[in-house]
């Protein structure tokens, strides 16, 4: 049988690891070195904690910037990196990050991607966010098939009892969606959540009111103790048991569990690539940000050297000392001379901006 060949490389000269407020500063500082980047992150959307976290709350400690939300801030950045084009290539995990003989790394993502690169830099903060796992015992072998940790298609869910676990937006809009189907629709949905309070935009929870008013949706608050199978050799769920806020046990008819409790970061394959660390954390050196093995360089919260605050602040320092010692290594010839964006024509060049003429004399 012939066996699947693999993806063609991507060749880049650096590949930043983590899109949050440091990996996209990354960019902006590798794009002023002439350096344009492939980006990688676990998420479907750029931002790491600021999107993750606390999309709509206030920062005020982005120099210059009196009040930004994390959303605002993750706009900015992102129309900042603009000129410089970087590719990004998300919901994927980095997995793999090894070295090659004669200079380079190989780099493998979870979606089977591969870049060939001459540097990375990795900024993956506290870890690559992943689904937040419902822990019953056995339900694990269900993944897949009736345990489900993303929206399937609408068809996937037709006339199946739906359980849906998860008391955010992402939980309702969902609930909300599955019950609104035209066609496709499952035979009953439940939303559990632990407590009785859900986290969503008002328009969205009147719209769950009005459809659990009319019974297209049902609501629980509780939390899920086990689950039951069936006899048939797939051993099929076909319920859970449920504990209610009031302390009683009942049984949910089920056979699909659709687990929306939000993310939660993991460091994983980070902590697997060989590199120096401290208490899980990336030892780095504080000038030029590189980490055990030359050529691969880590920024944000992911590294520690004395003195080390968890800001984005620091990482910004951190990405453009960074970004210098990435365009010593990936140039030869003598070391290039500190350039300022007010006044330097190459980087308004590499900003697609253009060079103010110079004043002329007025005598
Ligand atoms: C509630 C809260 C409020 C905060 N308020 C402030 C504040 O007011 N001011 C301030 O300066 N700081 C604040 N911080 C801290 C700030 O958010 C962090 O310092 C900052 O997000 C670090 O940025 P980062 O890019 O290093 O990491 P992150 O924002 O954590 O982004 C890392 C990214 O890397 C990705 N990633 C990790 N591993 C992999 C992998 N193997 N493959 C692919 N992708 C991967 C992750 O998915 C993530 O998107 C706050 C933090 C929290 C939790």
């Amino acid at each position: 049988m012939p066996t699947a060949e693999p993806p063609d490389p991507i060749h880049c000269d650096a590949l930043v690891i983590g899109a949050g407020p440091v990996g996209l500063f990354q960019v902006f500082q590798l794009g002023l070195q002439g350096i344009t980047a492939q980006v990688v992150d676990a998420l479907p959307v750029p931002g790491g904690q600021c999107i993750e976290l606390y999309a709509d709350k206030p920062i005020y400690d982005i120099p210059a910037v009196q009040v930004c939300t994390g959303r605002e801030l993750v706009d900015r950045l992102l129309t900042q990196i603009k000129p410089f084009a970087p590719t990004f290539n998300l919901g994927q995990t980095v997995t793999t990050l090894a070295p090659i003989e004669g200079g380079g790394f190989d780099v493998l993502t979870s979606k089977g991607m591969r870049f060939i690169c001459r540097s990375v830099i990795i900024a993956g903060g506290v870890g690559a966010f992943a689904p937040r796992a419902l822990k019953v015992d056995g339900i694990d072998r269900h993944l897949g098939r009736q345990l489900l940790y993303q929206t399937p298609a609408a068809a996937d869910l037709a006339g199946r009892q739906v359980l849906v676990l998860g008391g955010d937006e992402v939980a309702v809009a969902t609930a909300i969606q599955l019950a609104q189907a035209q066609d496709d629709r499952p035979a009953r949905i439940t939303l559990m959540h632990r407590r009785a309070t859900l986290n969503a935009e008002p328009h969205t929870l009147a719209r769950f009111q009005s459809l659990q008013g009319s019974g297209a949706l049902q609501f629980e608050v509780g939390q899920v103790l086990s689950i039951e199978e069936d006899n048939s050799p797939e051993r099929r769920l076909v319920a859970v048991q449920m504990i209610g806020d009031d302390n009683t046990q009942r049984r949910l008819p089920t056979d699909a569990v659709l687990v929306l409790l939000g993310l939660s970061p993991k460091l994983g394959p980070i902590a697997l690539w060989g590199l120096a660390m401290e208490r899980r954390q990336l030892q780095v050196d504080p000038v030029h940000f590189e980490t055990s093995t030359p050529g691969i360089y880590a920024v944000g919260d992911v590294i520690s050297y004395p003195g080390k605050k968890k800001l984005i602040l620091c990482g910004f320092h951190e990405a453009t000392l960074a970004a210098f010692a990435v365009a010593a290594r990936l140039r030869s010839g003598p070391p290039q001379p500190l350039l300022y964006t007010t006044t330097s024509a190459l980087l308004h060049q590499r900003l697609g901006v253009l060079t103010p003429p110079r004043s002329s004399t007025v005598s």
